[in-house]
């Protein structure tokens, strides 16, 4: 397919780094990784993974917990040529085989502690390698690179070649691999670095999980691309996040990581002050966040919008007006218009339509899904799925999901899926799965049930009953009963009615 000399999204990090002894990871409790340091043990990596018959174009899956490890896995997967697939630690085994059956990686790299169970699945599956990492570093897959060369010839890939699969849930029940290519990557991150003044001077908290679009492909594609460094945290905790701030630049966050730093007293002016840069994204920042951040520290938090399909595509300015309860502006080089859902046609300034994208980080489409693929494209756009509007000042609001998705602390949910789940539990009759205000999570992700004639199933029951089958973060942390689901007169559940009956669900969660 590709005629390429170069591999298009690791030359360009190669090209960025400013000197090899700089340090691309700094260790929370000290010590650090050198560029020189990542250049050598992606090698090493990139070695075991065409040693294991790791093709260009293979898929290399992988589940395991966030670590300096992880970080040049994903590194030597690209320059092996391969595909890199990293799936939510979250996910169940029952959730891995379908990961798994569709994308058909030649390895999967998994969490010691699930590695027997992983084989099993594997060798149903005709699944050819699995290797194990934790998070100390230690697993088959480093002792198989021990020993191996140091320096790596990378694999030749084309802009258009795929660098990356991340699976989306699909509101139809089955998920969806969002096939992202090199150039897709490396535009949006260019993109990003220079919007946002990204250079060899940054330190960047990194507190977000790497298997997603956010921590993966904005947080590290960015600071690989200035040559700067990252302090990474395996995982968020505000009063971590404050001490660290005097030898940090920037942030990147959830809406949820910045709730929880106004819970600490320490967030002042004088806490922030090394700080250039918050930004937050993947679920709606309140505007009362952003009015509390600022007179706090006096610091404009930038929010974006994105998704796994599209990278990110607006951004509040740099300099310039940073508008709480918008995302900004369509990024330099990407489309972005406002269509009606019924007509397709093109609504004008302030009227409330499908938003829609085009440009180079737009994806290559849905991993062996065509159709799915064709049909979420109108006229060349992406149709994102997500309703919002356009001002007279050219500042986007997203105003509503038209995909009925949940987002609880930056996680996706389709309320389809669960309502599948807690459908097939024996004494539900059916259910309504909602996204309701939740002060910790953004939204907490809420079951509406009607029970069988006579059955007397409890609200314990149904969690126990979830369990095994789906992921913490997608369990409903609250269950009500009712004795029918209201519907308007063409049968749809008014899912609108019972998140107004139930908005206080979480009202003292705090
Ligand atoms: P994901 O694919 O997990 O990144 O989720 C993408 C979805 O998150 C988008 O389609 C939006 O619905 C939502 N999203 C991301 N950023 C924002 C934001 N700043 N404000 C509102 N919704 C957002």
């Amino acid at each position: 397919m590709t005629t390429a000399k170069k591999n298009h999204l690791f030359s360009a990090f190669e090209a960025a780094i400013p000197a090899l002894d700089k340090a691309l990871v700094l260790h929370p409790d000290g010590g650090r990784e050198t560029y020189a340091d990542a250049l050598a043990l992606s090698a090493r990596l990139a070695h075991l993974l065409v040693a294991r018959g790791v093709k260009p174009g293979d898929r290399v899956a992988v589940q395991v917990e966030k670590s300096w490890t992880a970080l040049a896995l994903y590194l030597a997967a690209v320059r092996a040529g391969a595909v890199y697939l990293p799936l939510n630690t979250a996910y169940t085994l029952a959730e891995i085989e379908y990961f798994l059956s569709d994308a058909e990686p030649t390895v999967m790299v998994a969490r010691p502690e699930v590695a027997d169970d992983m084989r099993a699945l594997a060798t149903r599956l005709g699944v050819p390698h699995v290797e194990t990492l934790g998070t100390d570093g230690k697993g088959s897959l480093t002792e198989g690179a021990e020993g191996l060369p140091e320096t790596f010839e990378n694999v030749p890939r084309g802009p258009d070649d795929l660098g990356g699969i991340l699976y989306t849930s699909g509101t139809t029940g089955r998920a969806k691999g969002a096939m992202l290519s090199h150039e897709n990557l490396l535009s949006n991150a260019l993109t990003l670095r220079d919007y946002w003044r990204f250079t060899s001077n940054d330190v960047l908290i990194h507190a977000l999980p790497i298997f997603h679009t956010h921590g993966l492909f904005v947080a590290t594609n960015i600071i690989l691309l200035s040559g700067a460094s990252m302090i990474f945290c395996p995982k968020f905790d505000a009063r971590e996040a404050l001490s660290l701030m005097p030898k940090a630049t920037s942030l990147m966050g959830v809406p949820t990581f910045y709730t929880r730093l106004l819970d600490q007293p320490g967030l002042t002016r004088e806490a922030t002050a090394h700080m250039r840069l918050f930004v937050s994204g993947s679920a709606p920042l309140l505007a009362e966040t952003h009015r509390a951040f600022r007179e706090r520290t006096g610091q404009a938090i930038l929010e974006r919008y994105g998704m796994t399909e599209t990278g990110m595509n607006t951004s509040n300015p740099y300099d310039g007006d940073r508008r709480a309860g918008t995302v900004g502006f369509p990024l330099p080089g990407i489309d972005l218009r406002v269509t009606n859902p019924e007509t397709g046609a093109v609504v004008g300034t302030d009227e409330i339509g499908m938003i829609e994208v085009k440009g180079p980080n737009v994806f290559k489409g849905y991993w062996r899904m065509p159709e799915k693929t064709a049909s979420e494209f109108h006229d060349g756009f992406f149709i994102t799925g997500d309703l919002g509007k356009v001002d007279g000042d050219g500042y986007v609001h997203i105003v509503g999901r038209g995909k009925d998705l949940v987002i609880t602390g930056g996680f996706n949910v389709y309320p389809k899926e669960i309502e599948g789940e807690i459908d097939a539990i024996p004494g539900v009759l059916e259910s309504a799965v909602i996204g309701l205000p939740h002060k910790d999570f953004g939204e907490g992700v809420t079951a509406v049930v009607v029970r069988t004639k006579g059955a007397t199933l409890t609200e314990a029951e149904i969690h126990k009953a979830l369990e095994e089958r789906l992921a913490k973060f997608k369990q409903p942390k609250r269950v009500f009963f009712v004795d029918e689901l209201p519907r308007n007169t063409m049968g749809k559940v008014q899912k609108n009615v019972l998140r107004e009956t139930y908005k206080d669900a979480y009202q003292s969660a705090a």
